[in-house]
């Protein structure tokens, strides 16, 4: 792993090329962290999922053998709910995030999704499972309706406007000089990050997958942006069963389970209400973050 980091980082072009020549955005998610080591078991099935129930169970990992990320984390998330892990940066959040999508196995412990064990399935039924929002949404060098409906690529111009409207990017796409055709990208439209975010959701959204995970990032939006956002990413979780990983607590006080990680560990986990009346570590972040925001 580190010796394909290193060199990719090091040498932006090529890193660059292969970012725009890569045709699937979990690709991208993983590509600099995945190991060769994962691979399907031998007569692996594959993954049905019922109801969306996720299981972390004594989950033990490490990158390295000399330093623990994950201590046996336990953790359900019930069907169609929406979680949110919190912690501070280096706590593990995008590490569970990673093990769900199997880029690494655990040294120990299981990851289950309605009782199958995400070991047992082989990784493509696994990975359309589940959708991600990104951080930093890649776009390529095409028209904006074609970036969107890469998402799924045989989709009809009906299904990707209907994602578009899910996502509110209708408004956005009817001020551009070409509408939908309009070229976006490295060689095309700058796009703002809000407006990428939108377009990730609506990729989502025509992916149609039962499980969402979320690296929210909105930190950097102006609040009208974010409240849109957050709209959008509400619509897109009825009815799933969604992890977001927040970094900023406002917008996640509706979740129906906030999740606080620390060392690797889950420290405490309720609804904000709860958290807040236990006057812990949630409470302590809650009461730094107005601060800072103030
Ligand atoms: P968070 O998302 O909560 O900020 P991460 O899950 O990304 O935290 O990282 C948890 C810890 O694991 C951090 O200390 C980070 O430096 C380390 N880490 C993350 N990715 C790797 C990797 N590929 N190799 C080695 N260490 C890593
Ligand atoms: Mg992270």
């Amino acid at each position: 792993v580190i010796q394909l980091f290193i060199p990719l980082n090091f040498l932006g072009f090529v890193y660059r090329e292969i970012r725009r020549a890569l045709t699937d955005i979990e690709n991208m998610f993983g590509l600099l962290r995945r190991p060769a080591t994962v691979q399907d078991r031998e007569g692996a099935t594959e993954l049905a999922v019922t109801e969306g129930r996720i299981e972390f169970d004594g989950v033990q990992f490490h990158y390295h053998s000399n330093r623990s990320i994950l201590n046996s984390l336990s953790l359900t998330i019930e069907p169609g709910h929406r979680v949110a892990l919190v912690g501070s940066s280096g706590a593990g959040k995008s590490t569970i995030g990673r093990l769900l999508f199997r880029f690494y196995d655990p040294q120990a412990g299981e990851i289950r999704i309605d009782g199958q064990c995400i070991g047992e399935v082989t990784q493509q039924s696994l990975r359309r499972a589940i959708g991600v929002v990104p951080q930093d949404t890649v776009l390529f060098n095409d028209s904006i309706l074609n970036n969107i409906r890469y998402g799924r690529p045989d989709a009809s111009d009906e299904e990707v406007w209907r994602a578009i409207r899910m996502a509110h990017l209708d408004d956005f796409i009817q001020s551009l000089p070409e509408r939908e055709l309009t070229q976006v990208g490295e060689r095309g439209l700058k796009v703002s990050g809000g407006e990428k975010q939108r377009i990730a959701i609506a990729r989502v959204l025509l992916k149609d997958p039962p499980i969402l995970l979320f690296d929210e990032a909105t930190s950097a939006l102006d609040s009208h942006a974010e409240q849109a956002i957050l709209q959008a990413m509400r619509e897109v979780s009825r009815n799933r069963t969604s992890i977001v990983i927040a970094h900023r607590l406002s917008t996640i006080v509706d979740a129906d389970k906030i999740v606080v990680l620390q060392n690797g560990r889950v420290v405490e986990e309720g609804t904000h209400p709860r958290l807040l009346a236990a006057e812990g570590v949630y409470a302590d972040l809650w009461r730094t973050q107005l601060h800072e925001e103030e």
